[in-house]
């Protein structure tokens, strides 16, 4: 049996090897705490569960319209500003990341993605077989600076990524900047892909959304900001052509997100409780963050995070070396290649862990570099 061509540049190989090394580990007996969680620690709150247990007796256990809920559509439309007709519920984020992906990015076009960044769109540009143009961020704070992003941009670039706050750095990128990119895309012809799957989880400035323009699908979703991973409930915001596109591939590929998921965020979002559910636990990220940074700026070089829940170091060290070594003292951290080229000396901690643990995370990191000093 033969695996597609369209999968040849892709590869599990890091991934699985992190994995592997974490696991050995903990065979081993030792004591580790993983800093590589992509996701809220928390569970998913109560009042979510409890409406989501009455909708499922009260039948929402079918398919629901292509479009999602009316109610949820309504909500989320009415929180960003837009009409309804310009949302779709999606299969989580990632599935109206894919959506996008097949329905905007024409096979050899050049895709546009400033590094570091989300692993999953290197991905979905090698599988609509496009070629990848990294616009690198680390000496502009970890957001592109929209000059650059003019000097490689041409009629060729079908899809330009953003993501902010993002993953894997927690930086926001500026109002002014963020349009500039969407006018200099459209001048182009480009669609901006814009994964605003961390917007509600920040700490200073609230991060500006996209949506509304022309040329830009809005990527979001409820995984992180109600700690739902495992629900699957995303949406998409977009203009009614785009959104057209995309449900060709929606209606064989996520179909619906869960009726019951759908129904019992309609309705913490109708209550009006979205706010107060989702403050709980960015008070506690920020706790966290604090911590994590006063005590990791003392050894690195390290840029404060704006919003998610993960920070990137540059660690002055191969990072694959690093992140095994690390382990020895008791600690798991993701390597920084996987997010793309200018990453090799770089590893992504994230905080979405207990402070008693990120406490214990930082004295081994500390005891790791004393003995490399
Ligand atoms: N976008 C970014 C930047 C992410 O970090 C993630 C998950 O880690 C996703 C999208 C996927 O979200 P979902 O679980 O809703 O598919």
């Amino acid at each position: 049996m033969r695996e597609a061509g369209r999968l040849s540049q892709i590869s599990t190989s890091m991934i699985r090897k992190m994995f592997e090394i974490v696991e050995k580990a903990k065979k081993e007996g030792r004591d580790i705490v993983s800093l590589t969680i992509g996701e809220p620690d928390f569970d998913t709150p109560r009042e979510v569960i409890e409406r989501a247990c009455k909708a499922m007796n009260a039948g929402y256990t079918h398919y629901t319209s292509n479009f999602g809920l009316e109610e949820l559509r309504e909500a989320i439309a009415e929180k960003y500003g837009v009409s309804i007709s310009n949302v779709m519920v999606t299969a989580g984020g990632s599935e109206a990341l894919i959506n996008a992906s097949l329905a905007f990015i024409e096979e050899g076009t050049r895709v546009v993605i400033p590094t570091p960044n989300f692993l999953s769109y290197f991905t979905y540009a090698k599988m609509c077989g496009a070629k990848i143009e990294q616009v690198k961020t680390h000496d502009t704070n970890y957001t592109p600076d929209p000059d650059r992003i003019n000097e490689v941009m041409d009629r060729d670039v079908s899809v330009v990524f953003l993501n902010y706050p993002n993953n894997p750095t927690g930086a926001v990128i500026s109002e002014r900047d963020a349009r500039a990119i969407v006018e200099i895309a459209a001048d182009n012809g480009a669609v901006v892909v814009s994964d605003e799957i961390y917007d509600q989880i920040y700490y200073d400035v609230k991060p500006a959304s996209l949506a509304g323009y022309e040329n830009v699908v809005c990527v979001n979703g409820f995984s992180k900001s109600l700690a739902m991973t495992g629900w699957r409930i995303g949406f998409t915001i977009a203009d009614e052509k785009l959104l057209d596109s995309m449900l060709k591939v929606h209606q064989v590929n996520g179909v619906c997100a869960p009726a019951f998921a759908q129904k019992a965020v309609a309705e913490v979002m109708a209550e009006g409780i979205f706010d107060k559910l989702l403050s709980r636990m960015v008070s506690e990220f920020r706790k966290r963050r604090d911590y994590v940074y006063s005590e990791l700026s003392k050894i690195y070089d390290v840029i404060k995070p704006e919003g998610a829940f993960y920070m990137f170091i540059n660690v002055k060290e191969d990072c694959m070396v690093y992140a095994e070594k690390l382990l020895e003292y008791g600690v798991a951290v993701t390597p920084g290649l996987p997010f793309g080229d200018y990453n090799e000396t770089y590893v992504r901690i994230s905080y979405a862990n207990s402070m008693e643990n990120l406490k214990k995370a930082v004295d081994g990191i500390k005891n790791y570099e004393s003995q490399r000093a």
